[in-house]
């Protein structure tokens, strides 16, 4: 249950917390916060306080940066690895504009926008399970930060227990201090790399969750001396770091994926709502993957899908479909990467499975082949396109697609154009290394 304004005030002069972060993202996903003193929460908590807009990353312009901060308190949350003098807490907020509509801008209230437009269809919730994976990497004795894994450099390490397995126990520990229920974590395939799941929850508290999950991982890896990355593709040549996402939809309390009367027991409505996420997957890649860098884990060999396509077995495909049945009854999204802006993503993910089910766009045949083992003919007669193969041809595709730019709406859909544009085309631009050894002496 929420805690009400006055039980947030009551908790906040008993435990001595002296400051509150009022948080919330830009349209990258990057954390911001506004930090307040204890005296000005009762305001914040009525929506009162205002911040400028304008000094955040695609927000809006100066002429019209006066925004107000509207904090949601079921998101109340005391920091666990705050200083005792000065403990400190942290409410999540949506952004409203100075006459009281909410902020076109604000991921957050953009997800709830899409989430409103579910509702209407007579879907009451969307589930979302995140499958984030991260390395942990040694930094310098001066700080600078290295791409040198734990396990690598464990050789040389006198310690007789692994730094990296010690820093992940630290790090579900404290998720689980601030209401996470981690139900895995584990070492992945790459040295150095791991995973911590947490329990689905709703959309909007699932975003929120990655958020914090990510600053938490960041903080406690910080505490034993290293470096937690969430960059997809950090090393040439080893596994990148994915964030599937296994995804559910709600109604009456009920899964409406699940139907035990299909051969497959999955409802028509998850096999439109595959439909829409085959057919918008090329324009979803800019928001699920959103860096220059996501392309590069996007490749065959690491178990990250390359190609369009839905399975029950495999897991090289795009979408899998996980075994269980009944309320676990979910699709597996698994191209999305951990430098995603979470609200994004799954707005878009939303609007394409609304797309699938409002036009009934029934997904090809699954295919449970191996789709790298097929050649071109082959996987065009099975209807299996690529993923966008760089950020470039991802811009393109959304820009192109007038669904998933709705499911952004004007303001974001403009100003993330605009930033990843002059991301590409700097990228675009430079001369790497690589060129530099193939070309240099050769020419
Ligand atoms: P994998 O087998 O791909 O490694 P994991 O066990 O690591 O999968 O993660 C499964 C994720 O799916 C967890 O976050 C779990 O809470 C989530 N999940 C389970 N049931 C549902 C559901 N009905 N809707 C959405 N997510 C779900
Ligand atoms: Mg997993
Ligand atoms: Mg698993
Ligand atoms: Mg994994
Ligand atoms: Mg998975």
């Amino acid at each position: 249950m929420s805690p009400t304004k006055e039980d947030i005030l009551k908790i906040v002069e008993e435990k001595g917390i002296r400051f509150i972060r009022l948080q919330f993202t830009d349209i990258y996903g990057i954390p911001k916060n506004v930090a307040i003193t204890a005296e000005q929460l009762e305001k914040a908590l009525d929506g009162e306080l205002m911040f400028d807009g304008s000094s955040i990353d695609g927000f809006v312009r100066i002429e019209e940066s006066d925004m107000y901060l509207k904090p949601d308190p079921s998101t109340f949350m005391i920091l666990p690895w705050a200083d005792q003098r000065y403990a400190e807490a942290r409410l999540i907020c949506d952004i409203y504009t100075y006459d009281g509509k909410p902020f076109s801008g604000c991921p957050r209230g953009n997800l709830k926008r899409i989430l409103q437009e579910a509702k209407q269809m007579g879907i009451d919730e969307m589930y979302v399970g995140p499958e984030a994976e991260f390395f942990l990497f040694q930094t310098k004795e001066d700080g600078t930060l290295t791409t040198v894994t734990h396990d690598e450099a464990g050789y040389f390490d006198l310690a007789p227990v692994d730094r990296g397995e010690n820093a992940r126990r630290d790090m579900v520990l404290a998720l689980e201090q601030m209401g996470f229920e981690v139900e895995a974590s584990h070492h992945e395939v790459a040295p150095g790399q791991h995973e911590i799941d947490f329990k689905y929850d709703s959309a909007v508290r699932t975003a929120d969750k990655v958020i914090t999950f990510k600053t938490v991982v960041r903080k406690i890896a910080k505490k034993h001396g290293l470096h937690a990355t969430f960059m997809p593709k950090p090393v040439y040549g080893i596994a990148g770091s994915g964030m599937h996402l296994n995804i559910s939809l709600a109604a009456k309390g009920q899964n409406i994926f699940y139907d035990p009367s299909t051969p497959h027991q999955l409802s028509d409505i998850a096999l439109y709502f595959i439909g829409g996420l085959l057919k918008h997957a090329r324009a979803i890649s800019a928001i699920t993957n959103p860096l220059v860098n996501s392309y590069k884990r996007l490749v065959s060999g690491f178990e990250a899908p390359v190609y369009i396509a839905w399975s029950f077995r495999n897991r090289s495909p795009l979408i899998r479909i996980p075994a269980k049945r009944g309320p676990s009854t979910r699709i597996e999204l698994r191209s999305p990467d951990p430098s995603a802006n979470p609200y994004l993503a799954f707005a878009v993910c939303l609007k394409a499975g609304l797309d699938g089910i409002k036009n009934k766009i029934m997904p090809p045949p699954p295919c449970d082949r191996n789709i790298y083992h097929m050649d071109e003919e082959e996987r065009k007669a099975w209807g299996i396109g690529n993923l966008p193969a760089s950020l470039g041809e991802a811009l393109k595709e959304l820009e192109q697609d007038e669904v998933i730019r709705e499911a952004l709406g004007e303001h974001i859909f403009e100003r993330y154009m605009e930033g990843k544009r002059l991301e590409w085309d700097t990228y675009r631009m430079q001369v790497h290394e690589w060129e530099l050894k193939e070309y240099l002496v050769k020419y």
